[in-house]
């Protein structure tokens, strides 16, 4: 079979009668297709599969119970053969050319008068291949398509659905480009317009397309940041004008990172908001340190607070791991507070700089010595601090 003389279109199928001939395996994958796809359907078998069974238990298919017979083409747009008995879907490719229906022939394609192609859809976008008659080929092919589509490495770019405007929140994982996810890539292969912050990964902004507009409202610590106030007004004044609009932000946009405010924000002024989860600092970052911040029979809990502010109440038993985002240069004092509160001196403690950069760095101690060690190595922002038994298990624990 070759694709010469041939005309590739897509069919509306919802509330249309299509026939299939066969209740084996062939017609049991085609029929899922066909109703999935609105088609009104008619299995005409002796028998049936399974699942084939079910759908028609389900009432989502017409079951006639024997063998094919002329007329039961009767006002069907497309047939299917599957029978496996060459005769019988010959005959039933022969009532449906006379009658003009479309005919999909199960292991015939020489014969038929319409094929299947290979299909994926990403997004709204649909992918259909023809593999020249070797559908194994089609199938390889058709999966190239949809990876590197779903990988945002194509554009996708369209104009927005949404009049009023769209915003997607996109938490971009703790820096490294592999750890952003698969739905945040596409999202960024479609914007048009991308507010970044410092510790997202920024190294994907070098393969968007130069039209794509870049707003840096990176913060450094002690320099003065773009005010959130800012952020949200640059955010709802672009999908306004009807782009699509990526704030690609550091780890997850709803861990000590303001996403719950400019999703809110947005919202007021009636933009639409997608919000995409991401890798979070707080656990990723003690992973790339080989600690985990739980471990059966060393921590069963662990709780994530920010290092900037006095802390509250934190469980002070040995099982519970703390991790603190923010405040490197707050440690000697939430370590003071800590101890002050009932935490032991001795726990373990890390201070994790840079995660997942070739530079990352872990420096090790306990509550009573951590700040002196940061302080020595010179530790500077961004960093984690891991506090509990956890700490034991990464390579770099010296005792
Ligand atoms: N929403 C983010 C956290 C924002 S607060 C998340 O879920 O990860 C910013 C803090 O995150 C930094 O001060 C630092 O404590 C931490 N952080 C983020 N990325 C980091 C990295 N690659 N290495 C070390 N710490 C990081």
């Amino acid at each position: 079979m070759t694709t010469e003389g041939s005309f590739p279109l897509t069919l509306r199928l919802s509330g249309r009668h299509v026939v299939i001939v066969g209740g084996g395996h062939v017609a049991t994958r085609r029929a899922h297709a066909l109703v999935e796809a609105g088609a009104r359907l008619t299995v005409v078998s002796p028998t049936l599969t399974a699942r084939l069974t079910e759908l028609v238990h389900e009432g989502r298919a017409t079951w006639l119970p024997r063998r094919y017979e002329r007329g039961d083409l009767e006002g069907a747009w497309l047939v299917q053969t599957a029978t496996d008995v060459p005769e019988v879907d010959d005959r039933v490719a022969l009532d449906a050319e006379a009658q003009a229906t479309w005919c999909l022939k199960g292991g015939d394609p020489e014969h038929a008068t319409a094929w299947v192609p290979a299909v994926a859809r990403v997004d709204d976008v649909l992918v259909a291949v023809s593999g020249g008659g070797d559908a194994g080929r089609a199938s390889r092919l058709r999966d190239g398509v949809a990876s590197v589509l779903q990988s945002g490495e194509l554009p996708l770019r369209h104009r927005t659905h949404h009049p009023e405007g769209f915003v997607a929140l996109v938490g971009g994982g703790p820096g490294h480009p592999d750890l952003l996810t698969a739905r945040g890539r596409r999202l960024l292969a479609e914007a048009d317009v991308v507010v970044v912050d410092r510790l997202a990964p920024t190294a994907l902004l070098a393969e968007l397309s130069p039209d794509v507009e870049v707003v840096d409202v990176g913060k450094m610590p002690e320099h003065h940041p773009v005010p959130q106030d800012e952020i949200n007004r640059i955010l709802i004044e672009r999908a306004r004008e009807g782009k699509i609009v990526v704030r690609l932000k550091g780890g997850d946009p709803y861990v000590l990172g303001r996403g719950g405010e400019e999703r809110m924000a947005c919202e007021a002024s009636g933009v639409t908001v997608e919000v995409v989860p991401g890798v979070t600092s707080a656990i990723s970052v003690p992973a790339a340190a080989g600690i985990p911040v739980t471990h059966r029979g060393v921590a069963t809990g662990f709780s994530v607070v920010t290092g900037h502010e006095r802390l509250g109440d934190l469980p002070t038993t040995g099982d519970h791991t703390l991790v603190l985002l923010m405040g490197v240069k707050r440690l000697a004092e939430t370590a003071a507070e800590l101890v002050a509160a009932g935490h032991s001196p001795e726990r373990p403690a890390a201070v994790i700089e840079r995660g997942f950069s070739d530079t990352q760095r872990t420096t090790v101690g306990t509550l009573a010595t951590i700040a002196d060690r940061a302080l020595e190595a010179g530790a500077t922002p961004p960093a984690i601090t891991v506090i509990g038994d956890v700490v034991r298990l990464g390579p770099d624990w010296d005792d």
